[in-house]
């Protein structure tokens, strides 16, 4: 349904629009040092983005908007970085991108609990994708990839392996993320 997008955004644009593209916000969360801000900035290189002009007055900061041509529709994706722990309960997102460190089991745990606390205390019923990041620490990998798709699959999290550093499936992460955000709002009829 319509409700689902945060009143903020002003939610979708009617269905088959042919102009606006819809508004919607992605919340990066997890530990420091992770890669948040490392994904945004690749995010904003994408191969997927469109030819919307994000430089209108609505665009707050174009640094962590990016809009992103999926199936033939166009969306403008703002990034929030690490709204503060406090804050989470209250932030106004679309979708949540969570983020660890595969070389840092520390992280991990973070970051399965912060899924615990959308899905369970605040019930959140909004796309998760939880993001495995620094895949290209093969070496000094901790987490496997076998034990965080069932923690995904879990909490009905999508799971994604990046390497912001390499930009290794950062496109893929970020056409994910979209893809989460339009199935919670159409899911297709079976
Ligand atoms: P944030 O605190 O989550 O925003 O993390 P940053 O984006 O600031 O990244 C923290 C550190 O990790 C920086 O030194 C980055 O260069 C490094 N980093 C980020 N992503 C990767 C990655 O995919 N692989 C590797 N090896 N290092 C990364
Ligand atoms: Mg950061």
């Amino acid at each position: 349904t319509l409700s689902v997008a945060s009143e903020e955004s002003g939610g979708v644009s009617g269905t088959g629009s042919c102009c606006a593209p819809s508004y919607f916000r992605v919340a990066l969360l997890g530990a420091a040092g992770v890669g948040k801000s490392a994904l945004i900035r690749q995010f904003m290189t994408s191969e997927y983005k469109g030819t919307f002009d994000i430089a209108t007055p609505d665009a707050e900061d174009p640094e962590t908007t990016v809009s992103v041509l999926l199936d033939g529709e166009e969306s403008m994706i703002e990034f929030v970085d690490e709204p503060n722990e406090n804050e989470l309960d209250n932030v106004r997102a679309d979708a949540f991108a969570v983020v660890f460190s595969l070389a840092d089991v520390a992280s991990y745990t973070t970051a399965i609990s912060i899924v615990r606390h959308l899905r369970v205390d605040l019930c959140s019923d909004r796309a998760i994708v939880l993001v495995g990041n620094k895949v290209d620490l093969a070496r000094q990998r901790r987490v496997s990839s076998r034990d965080a798709r069932l923690i995904a699959m879990k909490y009905d999290c999508k799971y994604e392996e990046t390497s912001a550093a390499l930009n290794h499936r950062v496109d893929e992460l970020l056409v994910g993320i979209l893809s989460q955000i339009r199935l919670k709002l159409a899911p297709p009829s079976s």
